[in-house]
Parts: C-alpha cells; structure tokens; sequence
C-alpha cells in the first residue's frame, strides 16, 4: 500500500500565461494571416491556459521568408559567436527552469517531479552540449569547412514538447542554419515561452521562428519549397506521409517516428532494480514515450516472481495533479490519445490477455489511465504489436537467450531495448542482436545530450544528439 503523503503542490504563481499568444516570426509576435485561433487546455483539469494563433500557408511563407533572410548573416557568424547565443539561451533555460517546470506540467499534464528533474536540466544540457559544437565543426569528422543546409523546418510532438524543441534547434543553430518550428497543437506554450527566451538572449531576428497550429500547418511547412531540411518527430503514419510528400526534392530529412521496445529481463537479474526498470521504462512520463518499454519480456523461470514484485511496486505509483511534488504518474496529454489507450487496451481484453491494474482513485476532471498490465499476452495480439502510447505494459515470456532476440526484434519499430542480466557477455551478445538504435543494459530511458538517439526500420531514420546530430544539419 502506498503511504498517505499530505499535498505538496508546486506554485503555479511561478508562470504568467498570457491569454493569448500570436507566431513568432522575425523576432515579433503576430497575429495569423486569417486571425484563426485554437485553444490549449491543461489536460490534468480541462481548463483552457489560453488561445494561440492558427498558422495557415500565407504564415508559415512569412516565417520561411524570414528564416531565409536571417540565413545569410547566421551562418556567416563565426562559430563562437553562434556560441555565445546557445550558451545564453542555455543559461536562461536554467535560470527559468522552475518557471518552464510548471508550465510544461500543466499544458503537457506530466509530473513536475520530471519535468523539474528530466526534462528542464536535459534541455539546458542539449544548448550546451551543441553551444560547445558550434566553433569545433571543422574537427567533428564532416570535412575541413562543413557548410550548413540552410533553413530548416521543424515539425515535434506533444510528449517532451521543450526537449524536442531543444533536440531541433540546438544542433541546427550550432551548425549555422535557421529554423522554422511547429510545436504540437495540444503542447504550444513552452515553444512560445523559448520564443521570449531567444528575444532575451538577443538572439537576431528570423533565425528562431516559431508557427503554432495542427497538422495541415505542420504539412504546409515540410512542403514549402524553400525549406532545405526537414527535421520531424512524430508518429510514423504522418512520417510516412512526410517522406512520400518530399520525395523527388533535394531535402534533407530526418525522422524519429515510434516504437515498441522490448525491456529483456533475465533470471540472474536483480529483481527490485529490473522492477524499477521495468515501471521506468513504461510509466515514466504516462508512457508518451516513444523509446518506452511497453513490451516486458521475462525469462519464464523467474515470471512469477518479477511480476508479483511488479505489481506491488505498482501499488505505490500515485497517479494524480501533476503539480503535485509527490505524483508519479500524471494525466493523458489528451481526450484523443485517452480514447486510443482505451480502445487498444479493451482489444487486449477482447483478445484474450489478462488486464491488472492497480486499485487507484482518478481526478473526476481531466484525462487519465490507471497504470496496467497484460499478462498472457501472445505476439499476435494488438497490444504486443501496436504503439499504444500510454501507461499500458504487454507482458511475455521467454526460456533462451535467443528466443528473447527473437521476439524483441519480431516488430516493425527498431527503437530501442533494454536488457537486464548480471552477465556482462551477455549484456554484449545481446546488444549485438538487437534491430534497436538505442540499448540499455541494466538501466532505461537515460538520455544524454552526447549519445545519438534514433530508429531502425519504421522507427524512422537520422539520429539526433551527440557528434552524429551534426551531420543531419550539415552539407556533407
Ligand atoms: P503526430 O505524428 O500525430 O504529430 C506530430 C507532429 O506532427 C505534430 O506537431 C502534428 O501537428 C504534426 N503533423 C500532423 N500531421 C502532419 C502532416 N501531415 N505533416 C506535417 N506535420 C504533421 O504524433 P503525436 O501524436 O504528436 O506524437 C506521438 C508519436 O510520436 C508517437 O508515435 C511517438 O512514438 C512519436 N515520437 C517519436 C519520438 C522519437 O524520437 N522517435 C519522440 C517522441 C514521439
């Protein structure tokens, strides 16, 4: 049973939502072309935190026009210079973080004991990490004078809304591009508030631009023909359409698209630390995690086991206000993804897997998914083979090493893995095997701003962080 903790929510005081918001473009907030606006609401209590403006093609030309002209001046800057503005713009991030906390809690609906403690200092992390690239690119292995692309149009999901805007524009400023980019429509106003960060680190007008609206503003921006590089996270199905759609062009794209890891939990593992690895790798961020590890395999010997320490540990998962210090697992981003974990997990149901949840009281307002488990899950079944997104693990089990392999790599995605043993040999073999971009032994979901990040397969293609983030952004 979990303790009872009295409520320890943090200030809301700490952030000034304006009521609304218009683009940034060329260094300025306006209105859209049309005057079209959408609602953003905080998905914990279904209050609307206010309006920001639809961007339609007339405004995502004004902001690629201003990208381009900012283009010239930007990448003829010598590298420190570039330097000094991404050192700034990460130093402001970490002097706002409390205040970028919060709002990224209450417009995504994660708990700020993540946002303050994963997504704040990774995102600061990543500025300073490409801040140190940008006068180093000629020793970064891309040729003596690597040039950059020239604008790139950048289009990122609701899940770590400021870690992906940190992924795009870091590595892009650094290597002397500028950007165009499009932040989800349930998630806006953190790229908003970096907007106000770039004006206060005086970073020149143009080379920042931020659009907000939904996927046919997204579509506008990947399709203008003056944009040289597409950068976009997101679901695979509009990946796909993305690529169809820029076939036969000379850009240059990256795509990080979905997953369905397997986190490989073996019978010499120590159970309590692959436990906490397991409820990491699923629940950490209300599973909107696309490297998440939502397909447990458990060697049979020791399923009993694991599973009966799992289900105690996620007795103790508080689920509730992401405001709240103490909460572990927050609301759903949204009404549409709440209805897609639903549906995929009565087809669980349906299909014959064994559903357990934790006994857990929900908010009566907002969006929210108890923590659950399959068990008796077969690799036929949907929820062994589709992205649920969502805090829902499929269990399965395996006797041999390389039956494991086999049903980890048995999926269309190619993310990531996790594998828990004692046996360092192992760890390698296993490592070896594995059609995943990311491996983690003994540990989940660490992220670093040096380590490159990205799919096999239908997990899309490129990588971003480390050295090979570079490439993507430069002329090679
Ligand atoms: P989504 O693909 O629906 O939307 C992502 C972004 O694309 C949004 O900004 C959206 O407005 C925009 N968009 C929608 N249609 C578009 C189009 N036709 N052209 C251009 N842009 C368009 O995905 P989502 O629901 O926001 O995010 C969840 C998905 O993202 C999951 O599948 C997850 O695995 C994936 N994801 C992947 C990574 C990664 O690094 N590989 C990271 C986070 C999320």
């Amino acid at each position: 049973m979990a303790f009872e903790y009295a409520p320890a929510p943090e200030s809301r005081a700490v952030v000034d939502i304006a009521p609304s918001y218009g683009l940034f473009i060329d260094g300025e907030f306006s209105e859209s072309a049309d005057g079209k606006v959408f609602k953003t609401v905080s998905p914990s209590s279904e209050e609307v935190l206010s309006e920001v403006a639809q961007a339609g093609a007339e405004d995502v030309d004004r902001a690629v026009k201003a990208a381009r002209r900012a283009f010239a001046k930007w990448s003829a800057l010598p590298g420190s210079e570039r330097a000094k503005y991404l050192f700034r713009i990460a130093r402001i991030i970490q002097e706002r973080s409390r205040e970028l906390a919060v709002l990224e809690s209450l417009d995504n609906g994660k708990p700020i004991r993540e946002t303050r403690d994963a997504d704040l200092p990774l995102v600061a992390a990543h500025f300073f990490y490409y801040a140190g690239w940008a006068d180093k690119l000629s020793h970064a292995g891309y040729g003596a004078s690597p040039r950059p692309l020239g604008v790139a149009g950048q289009v990122i999901p609701w899940n770590f809304p400021l870690m992906m805007l940190a992924w795009k524009i870091a590595p892009a400023l650094a290597t002397g591009n500028t950007v165009v980019l499009k932040p989800a429509e349930t998630t806006p106003l953190s790229a908003l508030f970096f907007a106000d960060i770039c004006r206060q680190a005086g970073l020149p007008k143009g080379v920042v631009n931020i659009i907000t609206g939904d996927g046919a503003t997204g579509a506008a921006l990947v399709e203008h023909p003056d944009v040289n590089k597409v950068a976009f996270t997101g679901s695979t199905e509009v990946g796909k359409a993305i690529a169809r759609s820029i076939a036969g062009t000379d850009k240059k794209v990256t795509l990080e698209l979905g997953g369905k890891a397997a986190n490989i939990v073996f019978d010499d593992a120590p159970v309590d630390q692959a436990v906490e690895g397991i409820v990491n790798g699923i629940f950490f961020n209300q599973g909107h995690v696309c490297c998440a590890g939502s397909r447990l395999l458990v060697q049979e010997s020791v399923a009993e086991e694991v599973l009966d320490a799992l289900k105690r540990r996620m007795q103790t998962l508080r689920v509730g206000d992401p405001l709240d210090k103490n909460t572990d697992v927050g609301a759903i981003n949204s009404a549409e993804q709440l209805a897609r974990i639903t549906e995929l997990a009565e087809a669980g149901e349906a299909e014959g897997a064994d559903r357990w949840a934790p006994s857990c009281d929900l908010p009566s307002a907002g969006y929210w998914f108890r923590p659950t488990l399959f068990t008796n899950v077969t690799q036929a079944h949907r929820i062994a083979r589709e992205e649920i997104f969502g805090p829902v693990l499929s269990v399965l089990t395996f006797r041999t090493p390389a039956e494991a392999v086999e049903k980890a790599n048995n999926t269309q995605y190619g993310l990531s893995a996790g594998i828990w043993t004692e046996k360092g040999s192992r760890i390698l073999w296993m490592a070896n095997q594995l059609r995943a971009g990311v491996v983690w032994a003994n540990t989940f979901n660490k992220f670093d701003p040096t380590s490159p990040f990205g799919g096999y397969k239908e997990s899309g293609f490129g990588r971003e962080g480390g050295r090979h983030g570079l490439e993507a952004y430069l002329d090679v």
